[in-house]
């Protein structure tokens, strides 16, 4: 068991739901601590930079698009095996595949946006974790 902390970002999905509360308590509940916390629009750079993996994908213009339809909200948040334990909590990407009791299986769309508005983001290892942290959190805006 390891002392990790995760970056997740409230995608606009959860934020037009009005979901973002419900879900954040979820993170609570499972015992994880709020070590960050904040709102902000994300710039084509931003989302160039934290999706490259999928920068060449033809649903990546409607990702972009998706993602900037209001502000994120973007949470570091700290727990024991923290990193792995969120991406249980969330589900898998599409919404239809996540099982009830997930957060995407709860509260992601269910039709034909079913893989993109899925509710959250959350790091998928300890690097993704350490360099997502770093994109999204100056050191000053992390508390111990
Ligand atoms: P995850 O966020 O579950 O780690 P990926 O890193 O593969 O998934 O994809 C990043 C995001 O891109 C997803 O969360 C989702 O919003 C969007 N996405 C992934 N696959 C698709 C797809 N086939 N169609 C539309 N959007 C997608």
């Amino acid at each position: 068991m390891a002392r990790e902390t995760t970056l997740i970002l409230f995608k606009p999905d959860a934020i037009q739901k009005q979901i973002v509360g419900t879900v954040l308590e979820r993170f609570e509940k499972a015992g994880f601590r709020i070590r960050g916390l904040k709102m902000m629009s994300l710039t084509d750079e931003l989302l160039n930079e934290h999706y490259a993996h999928i920068a060449k994908l033809p649903f990546f213009p409607d990702v972009q698009a998706f993602m900037q339809e209001t502000p994120v909200i973007a949470l570091a948040l700290e727990g024991e095996d923290v990193i792995t334990k969120v991406r249980d909590l969330l589900g898998p990407t599409d919404s239809t595949q996540a099982e009830a009791g997930t957060i995407r299986g709860d509260f992601g769309f269910k039709d034909g946006d079913a893989k993109m508005r899925n509710v959250c983001h959350a790091s998928d290892g300890p690097e993704a974790a350490a360099a997502e942290l770093k994109r999204f959190f100056a050191d000053d805006e992390l508390f111990a």
